[in-house]
């Protein structure tokens, strides 16, 4: 291949890359965020199933050179709502077996929030995994990165406890379900009356804990004002915030489409499948 076609080539794939990009930051809509930024890549991108709190849900994912993105999908996948960003070099990928409740499984764990996902084929989800473990040491290799020192537990699904998981009192509409910020666990409110800052989640926000995860030994001196019971309770506000992206109205579960990658080497969308060379991957352009 000649020097010349090799520069158009590139000049082709920039041009579609950026389109791209362009098409999928205004699929949010209103609620995007700033995708296009110089030297981002988009590798590829598929429909993957997350556990969420209550139930597993389809999202979309796109993986770039730099960051991983879901969002929620509506209205037949032409439109993506809850974007969610992470950046590769925090993101740790743990393979897991099949369970009763995902198959094609694995946990992806951010600062942030960590999520089981699951993939349509045993294909796919090695062609996820691999994708982005790639991308990720690219990145790392680069040396201007970090990997995250610490990581957001995952939680455990509502349906999978009935009763509190540390003083075993039974849920009820009254006694509802958290989640400790730094166990998982399923745990009552009067388990998990206190709020500490977990600084890889939020650097200010005090989040619920447990009262086994709650070491930090500073003399609080619990003002014993009858309890705590002066407002300070926003028990389900935040459980709702963390997982606001689950259980959604409005979204249309479509059937699965195969994910994604793009090929360098042909300048064409494949599918699993008929492109899981991950070599193609290192001619991306600089
Ligand atoms: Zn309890
Ligand atoms: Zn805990």
């Amino acid at each position: 291949m000649s020097q010349m076609s090799t520069t158009m080539d590139q000049l082709i794939f920039q041009r579609e890359n950026r389109e791209r990009i362009q098409a999928l930051e205004s699929s949010f809509g209103l609620s995007r965020g700033l995708l296009s930024t110089p030297g981002r890549v988009l590798m590829g991108e598929g429909q993957l199933l997350k556990q969420g709190r209550r139930k597993a849900e389809p999202k979309v994912f796109f993986l770039f050179n730099d960051v991983l993105v879901y969002g929620s999908i509506i209205l037949n996948g032409r439109w993506h709502k809850k974007q969610n960003i992470f950046p590769l070099e925090d993101i740790q990928l743990q393979d897991l077996q099949d369970s009763e409740r995902l198959t094609n499984q694995w946990l992806i764990r951010t600062p942030r929030k960590s999520f089981f996902v699951s993939a349509p084929s045993y294909d796919e989800k090695q062609a996820w995994m691999h994708h982005i473990e790639d991308c990720r040491s690219r990145l790392l290799k680069g040396g201007s990165c970090q990997p995250s020192p610490a990581f957001a537990v995952s939680w455990i699904p509502d349906a999978a406890a009935y009763k509190c998981m540390r003083c075993f009192s039974r849920f009820t509409v009254a006694n509802r379900r958290h989640h400790c910020r730094k166990c998982g666990f399923l745990v009552c409110n009067s388990c998990s009356k206190t709020r500490e800052v977990i600084d890889h989640i939020h650097p200010t926000k005090k989040l619920r804990v447990c009262r086994c995860c709650h070491t930090s030994k500073k003399e609080e001196v619990p003002s014993r004002q009858r309890g705590d019971s002066n407002g300070k309770n926003s028990s389900e506000e935040d459980d709702e915030a963390a997982s606001s992206d689950e259980g959604e109205d409005g979204e249309i579960t479509q059937n699965q489409t195969p994910s994604q990658w793009f090929s360098t080497q042909t300048d064409t969308w494949g599918q699993v499948g008929t492109y899981v060379d991950p070599a193609s991957l290192h001619q991306w352009p600089q």
